[in-house]
């Protein structure tokens, strides 16, 4: 496998514009970690063949990368008008009626008739991404009248939030059930769930992509106020969460995205949870082959926040610059990865550790970090060690060496940790630690001479977790 020197992953949203192959390719020679399949657009057989499309990519050019399928999740939306759009002004009356089949310039349908129930007079709701805001002044029957605080062109099917939240939809549509299935169908690696509330929506996600058969890892959207709440409890219930700026600031406000960025990271990796940083990340890239300076130290924030990845949207899925938005967040990643701060060992006060592969892979991490070695090599087949390892800063650049080619597509989202193709069909001790020193070798991530810390689970060959540690000089057992 080829290794990249960058420690924070990229995430690139598949669409139209990065659909051809000869596009794809360049992606991945850019950078691309992981791709998401954005479930809010396009059919089950756009996606799987784009996914396959992928793999057979990568796989070619000898790269593992993840596919994610984000769930469309119950986006509530304004019906379609007879015109396509209205023009709302400031100071008037527009109805969201739920009985409206064809919207007009008074009033305009709803695909969510419980919206009805969940709003009181003086409510916000923002349109479109907050670009339009209505204040509910009344609610009879089936109509919402509000009055047009910040108007604008509103056009069918924009979506509706609630500042504050308080939406009582379910986080799982009949919809996303049915991609769920879809997502297990091509194999997908994570699967990203859209407004989730409570720990109980993710049980819930995570038991029917079971029951399909999948075997995904679960991703929360934190994109209402009430996941910001439960953040505890939905962090313990995902494997991961992405910080979803666009809906987030919408019901918590624009201002208060910043901080809640870096709490959420912060709660998810002390929970060994991993971390996406998404929206608007290279916004103007849309139409623009370079970024913004506020955009590039946005993403360079993210990274100091400590995140796992950054996610690209519109950016890679529609825009003119797909391969051109990688790279730029490829360079800006790298720069900004020389100025993270190691502070491993205030990290380690007062930690207890109750599980041993656990205690062997901070006891690694702790070792390469006061022994300056050149890197840490963990024999793993699930990538939990990996997990471990990757949740502090170490300054220390983690190989997972694996056989299974699941386990190195997850490992594509992990900050900081790069994957190795591995056999283990050996059961001697110093035949498995030469074939990692070999794996090492051909992989141009170390020299002859070079210290590591290996990670392995003993007695080998039989299934059991990582319970030893080993400083290897690399050429010891190849002589
Ligand atoms: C977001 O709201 O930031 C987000 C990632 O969700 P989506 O783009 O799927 O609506």
């Amino acid at each position: 496998m080829i290794n990249l020197p960058r420690q924070t992953k990229i995430v690139a949203t598949l669409g139209p514009a990065s659909s051809d192959p000869a596009v794809l390719e360049k992606m991945i020679a850019a950078g691309m970690n992981v791709v998401r399949v954005n479930f809010s657009h396009g059919s089950a057989q756009e996606h799987i063949d784009r996914v396959h499309l992928v793999r057979e990519i990568a796989t070619r050019m000898g790269r593992d990368i993840a596919v994610m399928a984000d769930l469309q999740g119950p986006k509530i939306r304004v019906g379609s008008f007879a015109t396509g759009s209205t023009m709302l002004v400031n100071g008037a009356q527009f109805i969201l009626d739920a009985r409206c089949k064809e919207g007009n310039d008074e009033r305009v349908g709803l695909d969510y008739p419980e919206l009805v129930e969940d709003v009181k007079s003086g409510d916000t709701l923002l349109l479109d991404d907050g670009k339009i805001v209505l204040q509910v002044r009344k609610i009879i029957n089936s109509e919402i009248y509000c009055e047009v605080k910040v108007g604008g062109v509103l056009k069918n099917r924009k979506g509706i939030n609630k500042m504050g939240g308080g939406l009582s939809a379910p986080a799982l549509t009949s919809k996303d059930m049915e991609d769920i299935r879809t997502a297990t169908a091509f194999e997908a690696d994570y699967i990203a769930v859209s407004f989730p509330k409570s720990g109980a929506d993710m049980y819930m996600a995570r038991e029917l992509t079971r029951a399909s058969g999948g075997h995904a890892k679960m991703i929360a959207k934190i994109e209402r106020c009430e996941a910001i709440e439960n953040l505890e409890e939905l962090v313990k219930a995902s494997d991961g969460i992405m910080v979803a700026r666009g809906d987030l600031a919408v019901e918590i406000g624009d201002a208060a995205v910043p901080a809640a960025q870096k709490r959420l990271i912060r709660v998810a990796r002390e929970h060994n949870k991993l971390t996406i940083t998404a929206t608007q990340m290279m916004e103007s890239m849309i139409e623009s082959p370079v970024p913004t300076r506020a955009e590039v130290s946005d993403c360079a924030n993210a990274v100091l926040d400590g995140t796992d990845a950054v996610m690209l949207s519109a950016e890679t899925a529609a825009g003119k610059y797909p391969v051109e938005s990688i790279a730029a967040m490829d360079r800006t990643c790298m720069e900004a990865e020389k100025s993270a701060s190691v502070t491993l060992d205030a990290d380690f006060l007062n930690r207890k550790f109750t599980r041993v592969d656990q205690s062997i892979a901070m006891a690694a991490l702790f070792t390469a970090h006061h022994l300056g070695v050149k890197a840490i090599a963990a024999l793993t087949q699930s990538g939990s060690t990996a997990l471990w390892m990757s949740r502090l800063n170490s300054g220390v650049p983690i190989f997972a060496l694996t056989p299974e080619e699941k386990t190195r597509r997850r490992l594509s989202l992990y900050r900081d940790v790069r994957t190795v193709m591995m056999q283990y069909e050996t059961e001697d001790r110093e035949a498995l630690l030469a074939k990692a020193e070999q794996a090492l070798l051909s992989a141009g991530v170390v020299s002859r001479g070079d210290l590591i810390v290996i990670t392995i689970g003993e007695p080998i060959g039989k299934s059991g977790g990582t319970n030893t540690m080993k400083i290897v000089r690399i050429g010891e057992h190849i002589g």
